[in-house]
């Protein structure tokens, strides 16, 4: 009999981080601001495996900061009153001025079922496609790279893929960190058959860790790579010409364009060597299951599309698609931008995997009996805000996103919204750089207390799951949307529950398809409400009757093994495609390629992994890395300030030098907003460059310079209470991250640095010492409690164990250890470092003496100290520890799979 949660107190719901799509089982504790929470071992993404967020997500469910009423203008309000408000504006506005000057800009972290109800006021009842979504910045460029060449956006392959493959191909993706759960089943399976790992990526990481070839390309030279092989495998044995001949169109054409790309100028394009570029060549060719993974580093570009349909044409030539192991697959950052595409979230979709054909228009406009069905495509993110700037539109809505932080041009973007007149904001938590701008704010439910589902990258659906009551007067965005479309006087919005609309949206997905759209879950069409309560995790498609697309091989539905792809011929398309270089090049007055991406431990904008102290621990301020020949160049030191400058803003960081970026190359992570950091907001300098045809952002190539911050002092503090803003707002800099017992602060200023004790730590010091060097260090307790203790140098960053100063806001201190303060760092042998292992605390200091004591193995490491032994998202770090810090034989003895 299969496992019932219930029967544990548990609820089966799904993790609401990347699009892995982890199961998870969660148990909240009374009160419910904490649960226990655990992988679910039956859920076919992770079985039973967490990464360090998801294991963390019980620690994240605290209501500070929640948004619990409605409010105009910052005026609390009825439910009531701020809906009609809602409805009221977008009425008139559109009376005014047309259905075109309203837009909705949604989010890959609401629900289908939300998704479903905005798609169908925006296009079927206000009448235009204004509505865009945050999954836009994501994988717009993989929606369109797959409708050119199958004819629908569709993901052709199953996670299992992942454990027959016998060469994977990782590009553009720093996996072990974004998605962690599946980079430890990529190095199961290395361990237990072999498996190949060719990593392409400019920089080294964590994945490069495990790679059997790393191919550090140039930034952008994508297309150049992935034709260079296409005409190498046109060439080889590899060329499938069975496939090609019989399922397949534009292969002569693809091929005139890839024969531009010679060995030559591949090598001069990419940057690699003549034995690199044959090492990867001959591992593809004669290995026959080879899965290409990608992800942002495709995507986020002017030729992302390109890029798409450059890696797609090397699996059609050799028809390695759809079967076990084998098979493009572009895996999405959010954990619900599928189901977003599956409803038609993106201003250029309609739902159900349709487009803006007559033919679909009439279809949808009849199936839902819409007075104003849209008649073109809307407003692309990028489009849709410069639209807000320039006047055209008038009233925007945006839910469960932030885009005055994530947005290119992050600064414009801010600009547009205090110029749009009506602006509403669902969201969760107040301190968002976006909420601040709203006019109307409506409290949204959150993880925990939504219900409904979303669909991860391999096209499975899960049921998210409530077991918390929405705190205040929170409601879900589904609600929201339906007592607006309501107000508006839309009929057809009367929704008493999820599942209500999510039968609707699988009748949708059945209505007049025949065999013609990939996107098919209409055996659901009648669910009731206690068959989608129970609902299991499935794969689509899940037509209503017989399977009629498609190829089930080993319990797996895979698409495209015998062709019948949705063209009009049910042929692929090969695409020509050409190497463009990026749309703005370095220049003298700024050299540098800025790239961007994620940390282990964060989530977009941190409103929910920021939290948590122990997530914040692992790197607690955003960063550049920048190669020591660059800095070298630039007289920069490491840990410096850092004001990185592009054409469109700037940002401070703090320095992070190493030889993990190219020379020339500089890296920042996108997390840090306006809540944690003064200037971390790193969007502000992406620029205006996007793909033609997707309207995805080239986030991994930003012309920069980068110069010292230049401040007088340096500072770094820990404290039981939050400092406020207005004396933060006093310094040159500041970063705040949670710690377990506070908080950890770092800043930096110009004036007496006495002042900024003062007024961080008030008049009454506990203990304070004055440095020779006009450095201060200060402290004040409560009891046998550290309040705070600031640490200010005027000789550079400060130096201090960190992690042990803010681990001492949780302990109960003796008069030695309120003495041993001011010090700034452990007695000897008692500090454990700055963090590695998240989940179980252990720091790289401790783990540097595990290995000097003989640990040769991440095994032996984990066996010490415990690290590494829950989530494992901290062994790709271990193993390069052992590498750097055990003597040179005994680490190559180190053959396990980490
Ligand atoms: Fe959540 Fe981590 Fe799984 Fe992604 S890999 S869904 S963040 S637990």
């Amino acid at each position: 009999m299969p496992f019932d949660p219930s029967s544990a107190g548990e609820t089966a719901t799904t993790c609401p981080y990347c699009g892995v799509g982890c199961g998870v089982l969660v148990k909240p504790a009374p009160g419910g601001e904490s649960a226990v929470v655990r992988g679910d071992p039956s859920h076919p993404a992770n079985l039973g495996r967490l990464c360090s967020k998801g294991s963390a997500l019980g620690e994240t469910l605290s209501l500070d900061d929640r948004i619990l009423q409605p409010s105009i203008h910052g005026e609390t309000v009825s439910w009531d009153t701020a809906i009609q408000t809602v409805a009221n504006g977008f009425s008139e506005t559109i009376a005014k001025h047309g259905p075109d000057s309203v837009a909705f800009y949604v989010s890959g972290q609401i629900l289908t079922e939300d998704y479903y109800v905005a798609n169908k006021l925006m296009k079927g009842f206000i009448g235009s496609s204004n509505i865009d979504t945050n999954s836009r910045l994501c994988m717009a460029s993989s929606v369109v790279g797959h409708k050119r060449a199958f004819g629908t956006d569709t993901v052709p392959g199953c996670y299992t893929d992942l454990e027959s493959a016998d060469l994977i191909v990782m590009v553009g993706s720093n996996f072990a960190w974004c998605h962690p759960v599946l980079h430890q089943r990529v190095l199961a399976a290395k361990e237990a058959r072999g498996t190949k790992l060719i990593v392409i990526d400019p920089r080294q990481t964590a994945t490069t860790e495990a790679a059997d070839l790393h191919l550090a390309i140039k930034p952008g030279s994508d297309v150049a790579l992935f034709n260079w092989l296409l005409w190498k495998l046109s060439q080889s044995s590899a060329m499938n010409e069975a496939f090609v001949g019989h399922h397949t169109n534009g292969l002569s054409d693809a091929l005139i364009a890839a024969c531009e790309i010679s060995d030559l100028l591949c090598r001069d394009l990419t940057g690699l060597t003549v034995d690199e570029l044959n090492a990867f060549f001959e591992l593809v060719r004669d290995t026959r299951k080879t899965m290409t993974i990608y992800s942002q580093g495709v995507n986020q570009s002017s030729a992302g599309s390109d890029k798409v349909n450059a890696i797609l044409n090397t699996h059609l030539i050799t028809g390695r698609i759809g079967k076990p192991g084998m098979g493009p697959f572009s895996i999405t950052g959010q954990p619900n931008a599928m189901g977003g595409r599956e409803v038609g979230g993106l201003a250029n979709q309609l739902a159900a995997h349709m487009d803006h054909s007559a033919g679909d228009l009439d279809r949808v406009a009849r199936f839902w009996n819409a007075p104003n069905m849209t008649s073109g495509q809307g407003l692309k993110a990028i489009d849709m805000f410069d639209a807000a700037l320039a006047g055209q539109v008038k009233a925007i809505w945006i839910m469960a996103t932030n885009p005055v932080v994530s947005m290119p041009q992050a600064d414009k973007v801010k600009a547009a919204l205090e110029a749009c007149p009506l602006v509403v904001v669902s969201d969760v938590v107040q301190d968002s750089d976006t909420v601040q701008l709203a006019d109307v704010v409506l409290p949204a439910t959150a993880w925990g207390e939504k219900t409904g589902t979303v669909t991860n990258s391999e096209r499975r659906i899960s049921r998210q799951r409530s077991f918390l009551t929405p705190p205040g007067e929170a409601r879900h965005d589904w609600q929201a949307l339906s007592s607006v479309a309501s107000a508006m006087g839309f009929e057809g919005f009367d929704y008493d529950a999820p599942h209500e609309i999510y039968s609707e949206h699988a009748a949708l997905s059945g209505f007049e398809n025949e065999d013609t759209r990939d996107f098919d879950i209409s055996a659901h069409k009648d669910i009731s409400a206690q068959a989608y309560e129970d609902l299991q995790p499935f794969q689509w498609p899940l037509p209503a009757e017989e399977h009629k697309q498609g190829t089930e091989v080993d319990g797996h539905h895979r698409f495209f093994a015998d062709g019948n792809f949705y063209t009009p011929d049910r042929k692929a398309r090969f695409i020509a495609v050409s190497f463009k270089p990026a749309k703005v090049l370095p220049d003298p007055d700024f050299p540098l390629v800025l790239n961007t991406g994620r940390v282990r431990d964060h989530w977009h904008t941190m409103t929910r992994t920021g939290k948590t102290g122990r997530l914040s621990s692992h790197l607690a301020e955003p960063f550049l890395e920048m190669h020591p020949d660059t800095a070298n160049v630039l007289g920069l030191e490491k840990a410096d300030l850092v004001r990185v400058t592009s054409r469109s803003g700037a940002a401070v960081l703090r320095l992070l030098v190493t030889d993990r970026v190219r020379p020339g190359d500089v890296f920042a992570p996108m997390h840090w907003t306006g809540r944690f950091s003064s200037d971390g907001r790193i969007d502000a300098l992406v620029g205006a460059a996007h793909d033609p045809l997707s309207g995805q952002q080239e986030s991994k190539f930003t012309p920069v310079s980068v110069a010292p911050l230049g401040t007088e002092w340096y500072g770094f503090g820990v404290f039981k209470s939050e400092p406020s803003k207005d004396v933060l707002s006093k310094f040159d800099y500041w970063c705040l991250a949670r710690a377990e017992g506070g908080w950890r602060l770092e800043c930096a200023g110009s004036g007496k640095s006495a002042d900024a004790v003062s007024a961080l730590l008030g008049p009454d010091l506990h203990a304070q010492l004055s440095l020779p060097n006009g450095g201060l260090r200060a402290a004040t307790f409560a009891d046998d409690e550290l309040e705070a203790a600031i640490i200010i140098s005027k000789e550079g960053p400060v130096e201090a164990d960190r992690t042990h100063l803010a681990a001492l806001l949780a302990a109960e201190l003796d008069d030695a250890a309120r003495a041993g303060v001011l010090a700034g760092r452990a007695a000897s042998g008692q500090s454990a470092g700055p963090i590695i292992c998240s989940c179980e605390g252990v720091g790289q200091t401790t783990l540097i003496n595990t290995i000097h004591n003989g640990a040769r193995t991440v095994t032996d490491l984990g066996k010490c100290t415990k690290a590494g032994t829950n989530c494992g998202s901290c062994k790709p770090e271990l193993k390069r520890l052992i590498a750097d810090h055990a003597p040179q034989q005994a680490a190559q003895v180190d053959k396990e799979a980490v």
